[in-house]
């Protein structure tokens, strides 16, 4: 928090939520599981070294990242726990993840043949990813598992550490689907269970419903932000999660319109009576995407249309009355006893929460409490 801005829009990270979000789940899977802190995308929009740092603070274990630079930010950031890329790196990027210390993902059986050649010292520990059902990354079948089994067994410059799949569909009810792929992965991974390695399949919506299912660990991401995993399972919360992402901004001019006055680009809005309209500085570059226009946004604790197109930088929002300049206006969060949740950002652009918090782009400055 040392930074200085000087514009009035931020991001507010509570890390005090991160950390509960963390003991609760840690309470709920026991204590022989270990828990990955999924921080990647800038740890879903929240900062990647300070949730890191957090997770690491209520107890996490592990962290997770998608590709290897992400890896070498938290390296470069100073933290010196295990981190394991999830996604695809390149055979020949293997180097570069030995000097960092990253645990790399190898999904198919060519991988460690062609990362031999580009090995020069020291050894890459790595996670097998199997594709049970998502249909993304990992190995299939038995037999490639098996060579690639092999070839590490042989290896001098890998060691495998762990295996892991994921799940496409443990955040849905109907749980047949997850049925299939939890069988699939546990037909692969027989005869491992007892080799010391890490076995892992579970995302926040497998430990929170199937705290019994996770084999050595969990990987912890959207509910750790304190966010329902999707809609179907905000009403089968096992404990209540808190959200650790709000926005807020401050109206920096406001003025009152006429009967018929407009406002933004295209003159599309026009006051149907007297109007106070304040001037916010935020805009679809940060994140605030133009189809946002209509939604609502709190002053005072009271709810206030965002009028007009929403531009780069700014957009407008109709009061009933004025307000002094500099009143703090929350576009995700709460107010009083009002309150904007991600959930209800992500419905009205048809999307699911993951992706706003997301999409808040870099030049919001996130703040920490
Ligand atoms: N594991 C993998 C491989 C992922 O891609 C993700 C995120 O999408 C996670 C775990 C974390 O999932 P969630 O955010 O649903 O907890």
């Amino acid at each position: 928090n040392d930074a200085v801005y000087y514009r009035d829009t931020w991001a507010e990270i509570n890390l005090d939520a991160i950390e509960y979000n963390i003991k609760q789940m840690k309470q709920h899977i026991g204590t022989t599981t270990g828990l990955i802190a999924v921080v990647k995308a800038n740890a879903y929009g929240h900062g990647y070294a300070q949730v890191a740092e957090a997770a690491l603070k209520a107890g996490a274990d592990m962290l997770a990242v998608a590709f290897l630079d992400e890896g070498i930010l938290l390296r470069k950031a100073g933290l010196t726990v295990p981190i394991l890329v999830m996604g695809a790196a390149r055979p020949r990027d293997i180097q570069a993840a030995i000097d960092y210390q990253l645990t790399l993902t190898v999904f198919h059986r060519n991988w460690l043949k062609e990362a031999a050649a580009f090995h020069r010292m020291g050894k890459l520990q790595f996670h097998i990813k199997l594709d049970t059902g998502m249909g993304r990354l990992g190995i299939k079948s038995k037999s490639e598992l098996e060579e690639v089994l092999k070839d590490s067994c042989s290896s001098d410059f890998a060691e495998a550490k762990g295996i892991f799949t994921h799940f496409s569909t443990a955040d849905e009810l109907d749980s047949s689907y997850f049925q299939e792929q939890f069988g699939k992965f546990e037909t692969l991974i027989k005869g491992l269970q007892n080799t010391g390695m890490m076995i892992h399949c579970g995302n926040s919506a497998t430990g929170l419903r199937f705290p019994e299912r996770l084999f050595n660990a969990l990987r912890f991401g959207i509910s750790m932000y304190g966010l329902a995993p999707s809609s179907e399972m905000r009403g089968i919360l096992p404990f209540p999660l808190k959200e650790a992402f709000s926005l807020h901004t401050k109206a920096v001019q406001v003025k009152k319109m006429a009967e018929g006055e407009k406002v933004s680009y295209g003159a599309v809005y026009e006051a149907e009576k007297e109007v106070w309209i304040a001037t916010l500085p935020i805009g679809y570059a940060d994140g605030w995407i133009r189809r946002l226009q209509h939604s609502e946004v709190l002053v005072n604790g009271k709810r206030a249309p965002i009028v007009g197109r929403i531009c780069m930088d700014q957009c407008m929002i109709a009061l009933t009355e004025p307000v002094p300049l500099g009143t703090q206006v929350t576009l995700i969060g709460s107010q009083g006893k009002e309150v904007i949740p991600v959930d209800e950002v992500a419905e009205r652009l048809d999307t699911i929460n993951y992706e706003i918090t997301c999409s808040i782009s870099t030049r919001v400055p996130r703040v920490y409490t």
